[in-house]
């Protein structure tokens, strides 16, 4: 019996062992912000140095159906193509002029952050295009365009490496000093120079374990090291604590002066400062305007300023 077990029980481990490399993939995946999973093709174009406008055009998108797998059998897991999620972002079409910021709205689940993500290129669209310059952004290297295009996400993800390396990802000639003076700038100075190996410490999942409020500032103190030329946030001061708050958000509006930006905020202030706001809900987008023209003609905007933004002062400055 132990022996017609055998092969049984090696089907059942190895399942097992395909489990956990998808698992850890997934785990890949959630840590590493800014990594080029994607490869770059062979005649990938640099992105010059410079201003950048952004388009979405008629962009739809799935999530890999492998993140929400639950493995049932062998043949399952052979047959995952990894494209056949449920699509969240249906045919969205959006220009983000050089210089010029577009702030999305919109309740939970409504897709802005998968647009924060696609922005990024984190992911490929499954169709449309994410363009730089009017060029893909699957036609640039993966290289210039994180150095182009910075993110700060609501969770600080940051790679299993040194503070330094984390900070240099985007910004690989910045100096000692440089990178001491976005530390200061994001109020992590102090916490730095209080670690074991100070800008040697190594961060991230198994690493030294930084808060919640910490991790985005370290975010914050690449995006203000890179200063790349599309800012884009996704509720990027949600965790941080009071007495850095008001601090990082100066930094961090100054760091989107002139600056080609999409901004997740739920601040009304930073909403109404948009040259452009678009209301997502379901994936799509369902209204656009400025923070005056949405106002006017009543529609889900006015709901949401209501209900979201009733209690805050408009001179709020903050993101
Ligand atoms: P928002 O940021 O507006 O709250 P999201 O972009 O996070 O919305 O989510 C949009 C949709 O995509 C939701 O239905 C959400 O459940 C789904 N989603 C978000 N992240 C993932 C993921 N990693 N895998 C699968 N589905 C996801
Ligand atoms: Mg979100």
């Amino acid at each position: 019996l132990t022996r017609m077990y055998a092969p049984l029980t090696a089907l059942a481990n190895a399942r097992v062992e395909i489990m956990s490399a998808l698992v850890s993939f997934e785990r890949v995946f959630e840590v590493t912000d800014l990594v080029p999973l994607i490869a770059d093709k062979p005649d990938a174009r640099e992105l010059p140095r410079g201003p950048v406008s952004m388009r979405f055009d008629g962009v739809r998108f799935a999530y890999p159906s492998a993140d929400k797998v639950s493995l049932a059998s062998l043949e399952e897991v052979a047959q995952l193509d990894n494209r056949g999620g449920v699509e969240v972002i249906h045919d969205v079409s959006f220009e983000v002029p050089a210089g010029s910021m577009v702030a999305l709205v919109g309740s939970s689940g409504a897709g802005k952050s998968t647009i924060a993500q696609l922005a990024t290129r984190l992911y490929d669209v499954d169709s449309g295009a994410v363009t730089v310059n009017d060029i893909d952004v699957r036609d640039v290297t993966s290289a210039s365009l994180h150095r182009a295009v910075g993110l700060v996400t609501q969770d600080g993800h940051l790679f299993h490496d040194t503070v330094r390396s984390n900070l240099m990802l985007a910004a690989p000639d910045a100096t000692e000093d440089d990178i001491w003076a976005a530390l200061r700038r994001a109020r992590l100075e102090e916490l730095v120079r209080s670690l074991p190996d100070q800008l040697d410490t190594v961060v991230g999942e198994r690493g030294y374990r930084l808060s919640g409020g910490e991790r985005q500032r370290l975010t914050i103190a690449r995006l203000l090291l890179a200063e790349p030329a599309v800012v884009i946030l996704d509720e990027a001061t949600a965790h941080l604590d009071s007495t850095s708050e008001a601090a990082v958000q100066e930094a961090l509006s100054e760091a989107l002066v002139d600056r080609t930006s999409i901004v997740i905020a739920h601040r009304l202030s930073t909403v109404r400062a948009a040259q452009q706001i678009l209301v997502l809900e379901d994936g799509r987008v369902i209204e656009r305007g400025t923070h005056l023209t949405l106002l006017a003609s009543g529609g889900r905007y006015s709901e949401l300023y209501r209900t979201q933004f009733a209690d805050q002062q408009p001179a709020d400055v903050t993101v």
